[in-house]
């Protein structure tokens, strides 16, 4: 069984037609009530959460089917695959709270058995060694409505494509002097079909089998093999692949050593908005510095989303939301943020945390005591009690929490005017204090101690309601407030312009001096705050002792849709 490693708070998931093909085919006896995904990736980059998509939908339907997943690497590319990117991978899964138990694969597992394939299609005369350049090859593949042109080298003997492949696996001829290529049908009208590339020469050492080999097959020539010898039951895939699937037949047709066949379904990739995807893409924002790693916290990947807060939960519910299609479409990221805020409500402990800090002087408290206020960790959560705040003469407030001369709307602290201190005091304006430049320095007021823990003493009301923290038993944090990384919903579908075009200046502000309570002091990496009237926080890997750093991970409400509906 692949068990769900995350935590009791589940996913229900929805059935969709990968769901329904797969109740048929167990309805039909096939594969003997046996169904085994595998999720495929190949170990160029680190995961995203397209790649989330895949694996909520693999390790789902074998979770719902009392089936099996496996995790294989479709590592072909030697120059472009790295140990580094294997490890993420596997903790980015784990993560997610799916577990492939022993089923860990690498296409490189099955390199021999590839090579041996290769032997017995050349011995039937279905693959030669062709001696033309790529762009040869490419050239004559000719277009949909124009059949392509036969190459040269497509008649050579048995006994020749042997001795010519064997020298190619012995490295005695240079990379891209010769290919060996299937021999199907170059008037095919699927393209993919027109004798494609089995093998190249590639003398690049491979992450796994190191300089064993100069040959490597091509990623067509090895995903359908691997499903099968994997014995994949269900070969759940993107809708690119449709136009392959005849040829990955082919090829498991040219095994002729049994009837079962893995059965391949498409579906429409994610596409999200204001996010890229390509790995490419994403691999050219680290190297060029555009961000600060795989794991930047506006990153669309895992990782970046792990450390900008966002919960396994909140993704999974987030994939379940979109559904399985066939119709390509563009998800709206709030979508994902919505997901990620109704999974932190749950879970996140409230604390108070003032970004923009504002002195207040309780002129009427006594200097050097300090009041501890009983606070409500998490109002959606009664099992998660209360904890203790200091409350002091001077504390701060945010600075757009008051203003000199408020306009009519405005109902927050304001010269002469009451407001509720949450969990404290109800504090009355004094005074504003300012310095030579006329900027505020501070505000004086005097509490009320009648009105302790925030209730009213008489009944008297008051409009809104601050958070605050001591000035003095609070401590110093920086936060980093995250926005989106793009300005334009498709940067990948702008015309002619690069998507770098549209990275968002302001993705990323830094406030170094913010105040949270002291409740926050032993917090670990990554664990959860609101703090209150201004969003989810959680804590970055890059906090030390006495200096933490937290990271917003949204806001409270969705300020671009907010934006929207004005302008609307
Ligand atoms: P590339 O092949 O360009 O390196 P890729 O995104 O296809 O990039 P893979 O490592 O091959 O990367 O992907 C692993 C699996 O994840 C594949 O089965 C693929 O179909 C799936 N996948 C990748 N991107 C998405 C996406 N945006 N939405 C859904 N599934 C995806
Ligand atoms: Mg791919």
């Amino acid at each position: 069984m692949t068990e769900n490693t995350g935590n009791n708070r589940e996913v229900t998931s929805k059935t969709n037609f990968i769901h329904q093909q797969v109740e048929k085919d167990l309805a039909e006896g096939k594969n003997n009530g046996r169904v085994l995904t595998r999720f495929p990736p190949e170990p160029n980059g680190y995961l995203h959460i397209g790649h989330a998509k895949s694996i909520c939908l693999n390790f789902g339907i074998a979770q719902k089917y009392g089936g099996l997943t496996n995790l294989r690497f479709d590592d072909t590319n030697p120059e472009k695959e790295e140990d580094e990117y294997v490890r993420s991978i596997m903790e980015d899964v784990r993560w997610l709270g799916f577990d492939w138990g022993d089923r860990l694969y690498y296409a490189s597992d099955f390199f021999q058995h590839l090579y041996d394939f290769a032997l017995k299609l050349i011995r039937e005369g279905k693959a030669y060694v062709d001696d033309q350049d790529a762009e040869t090859i490419s050239e004559q593949k000719g277009t949909p409505t124009r059949p392509g042109i036969e190459s040269p080298y497509r008649s050579r003997s048995v006994e020749e494509n042997l001795m010519l492949f064997e020298g190619m696996k012995n490295g005695d001829y240079d990379e891209g002097s010769r290919v060996l290529r299937a021999k199907i049908d170059m008037a095919s009208p699927n393209m993919h079909m027109r004798d494609p590339i089995l093998y190249r020469i590639m003398k690049t050492p491979h992450h796994r089998t190191g300089d064993k080999w100069v040959i490597y097959p091509l990623y067509d020539f090895a995903h359908g093999q691997c499903d099968y010898w994997e014995g994949i039951t269900h070969s759940v895939c993107t809708l690119e692949f449709e136009v392959h699937r005849p040829l990955y037949d082919w090829f498991v047709d040219q095994l002729q050593d049994s009837d079962y066949r893995p059965r391949q379904i498409e579906f429409a990739r994610l596409n999200l908005s204001y996010t890229i995807m390509s790995k490419r893409k994403l691999l050219e924002l680290v190297k060029d510095g555009y961000v600060k790693g795989w794991d930047d916290p506006r990153m669309p990947t895992i990782s970046g989303m792990r450390r900008r807060g966002y919960t396994p939960l909140s993704i999974r519910n987030f994939a379940d939301r979109i559904g399985v299609t066939k119709v390509e479409g563009m998800s709206d990221v709030s979508l994902l943020e919505h997901s990620v805020r109704e999974d932190l409500n749950k879970i996140a402990r409230r604390v108070m945390g003032v970004l923009d800090p504002l002195k207040v002087v309780i002129t009427n408290f006594p200097e050097g005591v300090t009041e501890d206020m009983e606070a409500i960790n998490n109002p959606e959560n009664p099992d998660d009690g209360t904890r203790m705040v200091p409350f002091t003469r001077e504390i701060y407030i945010e600075r757009d929490d008051f203003m000199e001369e408020p306009p009519s709307k405005f109902f927050r602290l304001a010269p002469g005017r009451e407001v509720r201190l949450r969990y404290a005091y109800f504090v009355k304006c004094t005074e504003v204090v300012k310095d030579d430049s006329g900027r505020i320095t501070e505000v004086h007021c005097t509490y009320d101690p009648a009105s302790r823990g925030g209730n009213s003493p008489d009944g008297r009301k008051v409009k809104s309601t601050l958070h605050w923290v001591s000035a003095t038993e609070s401590i110093k944090a920086e936060v980093r407030l995250y926005d989106r990384l793009f300005t334009v919903e498709d940067p990948a579908g702008q015309k002619e312009r690069d998507f770098k075009d549209f990275l968002n200046p302001e993705s990323l502000v830094v406030l170094p001096e913010c105040f949270i309570e002291p409740s926050v002091k032993e917090a670990e990496p990554l664990s959860h705050f609101q703090f209150e009237r201004l969003g989810y926080f959680c804590v970055d890997p890059d906090s030390v002792a006495g200096k933490p750093v937290f990271n917003r991970t949204v806001p409270l409400k969705d300020a671009w849709s907010k934006e929207k509906g004005k302008s609307s």
